[in-house]
């Protein structure tokens, strides 16, 4: 067994059970890519097992901070066991759910969603890569599901040192599917009663963003309490909460995209869930320019939402994430009708939502518009952060109702 010792000062933070060791944390040692080493204090005291990442910044991830535990196939066993069962206890509004949340569920670099009987999982660390096929196993083991997608495509792998790769990770010949012929990689999930469409093999991330899954809900929700009947969908991936705005009663629906294909699945989810295709606009068009035209027509609409990618993956990228935000949200909060709801989010590690909230202020004054804060929105609870690693709280929202 390979040991790690940091410096001086440096056991800090694994003594509050965070999971990372950085480069300028080590004072000796070292492992292969992925490999299981002891973590110990300047003074050899036990710290954690964890995997060992020779490229990265991030050159530890914690497996388990007790020296008891052996780090093999068993432990990763039990670790998807658990993270299944809070799922399982938890009444979740879908078939589509986040198994597996990395950090939160103490499998650092490990991404696992559940679409009806497909898993979609992304192994982004080189502890998670060298365990592949044990999780596997775990996961068909925990849930029942033959068939898993790997989606390991996401650019973090690269800082990890390793290559893409994506395909069938588990997919049984007898599972239901003819003379070797393969699952469609398109799955259908049901959502707080609507079908949404996703495809694992094509879509962003895992296929779908299941962290969105209760504010869609409350979108639908309000919608109907407040009568709103335009609705601007903007960052609409496959038009989820334009299927919401519909639901609520809504009378049309703008999605803005600027990816083609999921724009047609937005179109698409419309007729498939009964909804006259006629009350929805699907735009393929960047979201910014749209605002500004929008505002130059004289356009107005009852609901917007506004859940853009990640505009700061650090706190480095913040200032110019914040600008970026303040920007949308002015032209967002402008375009509103008096008495209107904006949904508007982040989901920016590097941004807190305290600093999410003053920079939507900020866009308020700018705007010359006031509005009820009606909620704070944040991701879904199979998406759970822990106490002990609050870098895993990404999204963030405001439900702001303008003042008329
Ligand atoms: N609200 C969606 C998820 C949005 S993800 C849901 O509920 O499922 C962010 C989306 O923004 C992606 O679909 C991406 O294609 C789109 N996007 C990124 N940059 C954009 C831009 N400048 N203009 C328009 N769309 C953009």
């Amino acid at each position: 067994m390979k040991t790690i010792t940091l410096r001086e000062g440096k056991e800090r933070s694994l003594l509050r059970r965070h999971p990372w060791v950085f480069q300028g944390s080590i004072a000796k040692g070292g492992g292969d890519a992925g490999e299981t080493v002891r973590v110990q204090s300047h003074d050899g005291q036990f710290l954690c097992w964890a995997a060992f990442s020779p490229s990265s910044q991030i050159r530890v991830r914690a497996w388990s901070f007790d020296e008891a535990e052996r780090i093999d196939a068993a432990f990763f066993a039990r670790r998807v066991q658990t993270a299944v069962a809070l799922r399982r206890r938890l009444a979740i509004a879908s078939n589509g759910v986040r198994l597996i949340h990395g950090e939160a569920d103490g499998l650092p670099g490990l991404v696992v969603d559940q679409y009806d009987d497909v898993l979609s999982a992304q192994f982004l660390s080189t502890g998670a890569e060298r365990w592949k096929n044990a999780i596997a196993d775990a996961l068909v083991a925990a849930t029942g599901c033959p068939f898993i997608y790997e989606r390991s495509d996401a650019s973090v792998r690269g800082l990890e040192g390793l290559a893409p790769v994506t395909g069938w990770l588990r997919h049984p010949d007898t599972a239901g599917v003819a003379d070797g012929a393969k699952r469609p990689t398109e799955v259908t999930i049901e959502e707080n009663g609507w079908k949404l469409t996703l495809d694992v093999a094509e879509g962003h991330k895992t296929g779908y963003y299941l962290d969105q899954r209760d504010n869609r809900g409350l979108f639908a929700k309000w919608v109907r309490e407040l009568s709103c009947q335009t609705v601007l969908n903007c960052y609409s991936y496959t038009g989820g909460f334009s299927v919401a705005a519909l639901a609520g009663g809504a009378s049309h629906v703008t999605s803005v995209d600027s990816s083609g294909p999921a724009l047609v699945r937005a179109t698409n989810h419309v007729a498939l869930n009964g909804f006259d295709p006629a009350a929805h606009t699907a735009l393929d068009a960047d979201v910014n320019g749209t605002l500004r035209q929008f505002l130059q027509d004289g356009r107005t609409f009852d609901a917007i939402v506004l859940d853009p990618p990640k505009f700061a993956p650090s706190a480095a990228h913040a200032d110019r994430a914040s600008r970026a935000y303040k920007d949308i949200n002015r032209l967002a909060l402008k375009l509103l009708n008096p008495g209107g709801l904006l949904l508007t989010f982040s989901c920016s590690g590097g941004i807190s939502a305290d600093l999410f909230h003053k920079i939507v202020a900020g866009a308020g004054l700018d705007a010359q518009v006031d509005g009820y804060l009606l909620r704070r929105l944040e991701a879904t609870s199979d998406h759970p952060t822990t106490i002990t690693f609050p870098e895993g709280e990404y999204l963030k929202g405001l439900a702001i109702v303008r003042k008329a």
